[in-house]
């Protein structure tokens, strides 16, 4: 049975009181046991704060992305080390965002996948097609293709113990949703292909939804048998809503 995982992506939001203030009501709210699998994930900036107020909490961090390169004449990037030594344990890479807005090929991923997991950190894979793309009936062909880039470069082997998040860019940050349905099928269909790899690594891997998940949907996402919890964007930056969701995913161990 695959534990749910919440994650909150902070993105390009925070502040040092106010992630004191959000982070402080998350901690008042969970319990130990069961949130080891809960996160957030945040600007580079902040990850000293957030490392002050989460080390020896169940409350995980993690960085949004990681640096293709390990270490250089890169101005501006962050590597996946550098996250590491300030205790992350995940890095969120190829979120849609940066495939969209900063370039990031499917060999980009592919190699920021590959340093990260060098580094020890857990990378929380995410994939998706574009409203576009699935309207033109390709979402299989597109997630194939993201999935495999990442597949090509270790196998299967590679995305044991990490985590993938299937993101349907047209329902992120967009307050439109994928249906339970939807999101079960895009799901089955990612752990599908690992398994035709390895079925071991497919059965045991977390996959989870991403897409304008609140308190009034989380529920229904989480009940779907390969929807192994969520990367929450907006709701996670609203302690009440990140908490709810938690609570879903908690209810629907
Ligand atoms: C995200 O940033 O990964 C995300 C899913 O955002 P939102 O929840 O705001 O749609």
């Amino acid at each position: 049975m695959r534990q749910k995982y919440v994650v909150g992506n902070w993105k390009l939001n925070g502040s040092l009181a106010g992630n004191e203030a959000l982070l402080r009501a998350i901690l008042g709210e969970v319990t130990p046991q069961p949130a080891r699998n809960l996160a957030v994930c945040v600007p580079a900036p902040y990850l000293a704060q957030v490392r002050a107020i989460l080390a020896g909490t169940p409350v995980g961090w993690g960085g949004q992305d990681v640096s293709r390169f390990e270490k250089g004449a890169y101005t501006g990037d962050v590597s996946a080390a550098m996250l590491a030594e300030f205790g992350c344990r995940f890095s969120i890479v190829g979120h849609s965002e940066r495939r969209t807005l900063f370039g990031d090929t499917d060999a980009v991923v592919a190699e920021k996948f590959a340093v990260a997991r060098k580094a020890g950190l857990t990378p929380i894979f995410c994939v998706g097609e574009t409203l576009e793309e699935r309207e033109r009936g390709v979402t299989e062909a597109v997630l194939a293709r993201q999935l495999d880039a990442v597949l090509a470069v270790q196998g299967a082997a590679a995305l044991d113990g990490a985590l993938v998040a299937y993101e349907p860019v047209w329902a992120i940050g967009t307050g439109r949703t994928a249906t339970a349905g939807q999101a079960q099928e895009a799901h089955a269909f990612l752990r599908g292909r690992v398994a035709g790899k390895d079925a071991g690594v497919a059965a045991a891997l977390p996959i989870l939804y991403g897409g304008s998940v609140k308190a009034a949907n989380a529920a229904e996402l989480f009940a779907m048998p390969d929807v192994d919890g969520g990367l929450i964007g907006g709701a996670s930056l609203v302690a009440e809503d990140f908490l709810a969701i938690w609570r879903a995913a908690v209810a629907a161990r």
